[in-house]
């Protein structure tokens, strides 16, 4: 996590770096610093504890002026949270200053050398290890900074992206990175870098995504050069950004997480665009077809992911097995890229990640192809890591998302596996046109049908007020909405820091029934479908004991709605497809209990948003 800015040219620096860090925020805000190298060669480090408003605060009477300059915004892993082990970091002789996203694992053993050479160390981070020994070996060698940072790199075992300044050089700034991303910009006369193109996005245009092992020099007076550890020159490969600053704005909504949750009748949209027919006859993903071979004589689908999108993945299982007749694994990345596992040459890994960036997953993308697989990356971030490291993808399109709390990013991975369950079905020839053509016409109908669940918001939010005061949430579903209520319960978790657990309803009889009481509310998603009479059964468990419930129904519901002491009502629509409207009121609901409990909706606590640290 972490987040890192830079700036080299023309303007002054400092502005441009405290937006940067604004709209990097999301990735982690333990801390905040900054370093810019004023006019007459001063090298200004300012950093303090919390958030990037306090750096503001902090710096402003401050000295902030000069053309370049680096910033960081930290998800603490080494040393906890305070100004000391606040980036940037500095040389004992204040000479070399930079900011690093990620892990030195070998910092230990290099802190030791340094000490034995009469380094001393202010701080308890990984990072200021790494800073040191930079300026280590360009005094001992007399080298230039580039050179320096390549010979420590090619010492350092771990992930990193850093930007390192040297006072003395007031032109130049060196960049690099190692499973942690970054990208830099490139203006007329000025560069600009940053962890995602978000700080980037309002100034240029042209960018360039660093890859592993690569350094970059960026040198305000000479031509821009990307040189990677083996001292080999590569290639400069510039894209164009495609994003829409609006997108990155809260628009008039309180916190982004809400305007997120309100956009997902566009996001749908925007994910189904030019995939689906608008007659609703035919879907078509040219990852898919690009591969069919692959598709159709795939042993396994094996999903990777972590938090929000593993769940997206377990929805996944329900469709691919049901639909598709291919046996389906999902696996946490993080256990999955730590132990032996079996993968076969004729699996596909699905690699699911918001951000493109989770550490855990590109670590099992990696392992999976070392073992032959094919890899499917489903993503947000156009040019992340794990969709560069895939054979093939989808993304989901459904632009920035900056709050913390994933919400339409998941209805949009969820949206994507329909897609390519329905197109793989199709070609396998397991589906018929009736079911095919409905379930189509019910992801063009998803839209309409999210805006009339995002109508009851204030219902909801009434709901949500009850609740505010339980300590403990119990979430219930079964099918494709089992994994949805996981995922309720991990919203809840996550912005409100109540306990919530989710369960496959039936078996909750197998234990977390003792849990319940009149102080536990549960939250049942028994809408309509193959089980609504087995999930009608659980509530009246939860009910014979004295419990709550909260039960999301579909409309025209009159035996739940009988039962339940609250009900949210969703839109009928095909089984499969639940999970894209069931989640929305359990968003909402978690949002305004959040609120109501008056916590840090957008940054809640411990969290940052792309876990780029394993
Ligand atoms: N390891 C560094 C620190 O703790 C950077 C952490 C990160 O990138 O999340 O300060």
């Amino acid at each position: 996590m972490c987040g890192i800015v830079g700036y080299i040219g023309k303007q002054d620096a400092y502005p441009i770096l405290i937006k940067g860090l604004h709209r990097l925020e999301y990735r982690g805000y333990d801390s905040a610093g900054v370093a810019l190298i004023s006019a007459d060669g001063k090298l200004n480090v300012y950093k303090t504890k919390g958030k990037v408003a306090e750096l503001e605060r902090f710096a402003a009477d401050k000295d902030t002026s000069g053309t370049i300059g680096i910033a960081h915004t930290r998800w603490a892993t080494h040393g906890e949270p305070n100004d000391v082990n606040a980036h940037p970091h500095y040389s004992q002789n204040g000479r070399i200053a930079l900011i690093h996203n990620g892990i030195i694992e070998n910092y230990g053993v290099l802190k030791q050398m340094l000490i034995g050479k009469g380094y001393t160390f202010r701080s308890e981070t990984d990072t200021e290890v790494l800073v040191q020994f930079i300026d280590y070996l360009r005094t001992t060698n007399n080298c230039s900074l580039f050179e320096a940072v390549q010979a420590a790199l090619n010492q350092v075992i771990g992930a990193y992206a850093i930007a390192v300044l040297d006072r003395d050089n007031k032109d130049e700034i060196i960049a690099a990175r190692k499973s942690s991303p970054l990208v830099i910009g490139i203006g007329d006369g000025e560069y600009f870098l940053a962890s995602d193109a978000t700080p980037i996005a309002e100034y240029v245009k042209d960018v360039v995504y660093l890859n592993d092992g690569e350094i970059a020099i960026i040198n305000r007076n000479k031509p821009f050069r990307i040189v990677n550890l083996n001292n080999i020159e590569s290639k400069i490969d510039i894209c164009k950004l495609e994003m829409n600053i609006s997108e990155l704005e809260k628009g008039g909504y309180p916190h982004f997480m809400l305007k997120e949750i309100f956009e997902q009748p566009r996001t749908i949209t925007d994910c189904i665009r030019g995939r689906i027919n608008v007659e609703g006859t035919d879907v078509i993903l040219s990852g898919i077809l690009d591969h069919k071979e692959r598709f159709l004589n795939a042993r396994r689908i094996i999903c990777v992911a972590c938090g929000t999108s593993w769940h997206a993945g377990m929805i996944g299982e329900y469709l691919f097995e049901d639909l598709c007749g291919i046996e389906v694994k999902v696996e946490y990345a993080s256990e999955f890229r730590y132990r032996n596992p079996v993968v076969h040459p004729d699996d596909i890994v699905l690699a699911i990640s918001q951000s493109g960036e989770t550490a855990d997953t590109l670590a099992a993308v990696e392992l999976a192809k070392s073992r032959g697989a094919f890899i499917y990356g489903i993503c947000n971030v156009v040019g992340s890591s794990i969709a560069r490291a895939t054979d093939s993808g989808t993304y989901i399109h459904v632009g920035p998302e900056i709050g913390v709390a994933s919400t339409k990013a998941f209805t949009g991975q969820v949206t994507v596996l329909v897609m390519m369950a329905m197109m793989i079905a199709r070609l396998k020839g397991r589906i018929d046109t009736e079911r095919y053509e409905s379930v189509l016409r019910g992801l063009l109908a998803m839209p309409e049908k999210i805006k009339e669940i995002l109508s009851q918001a204030d219902r909801i939010k009434e709901v949500a007020a009850i609740y505010t005061y339980a300590r403990n949430f119990l979430y219930l579903g079964r099918g494709c909405n089992y994994p949805t209520a996981m995922e309720g319960a991990l919203k809840l978790k996550e912005i409100s820091y109540i306990h919530a657990e989710g369960c496959p309803a039936a078996e909750m009889k197998h234990g977390t029934i003792a849990l319940i009481d009149h102080e536990m509310p549960t939250v049942v998603i028994a809408t309509n479908g193959s089980i609504y009479e087995k999930t009608i059964s659980n509530i009246q468990e939860i009910k014979a004991r004295g419990g709550k419930v909260i039960a999301v129904v579909t409309e025209g519901d009159t035996i739940v709605s009988h039962m339940a002491d609250h009900c949210i009502w969703v839109p009928e629509t095909d089984e499969y497809l639940t999970p894209l409207l069931s989640s929305i009121p359990l968003q909402l609901f978690a949002y305004y209990i959040a609120v109501n409990k008056g916590r840090d909706v957008d940054q809640p606590r411990n969290l940052a948003k792309s876990v780029t640290v394993e």
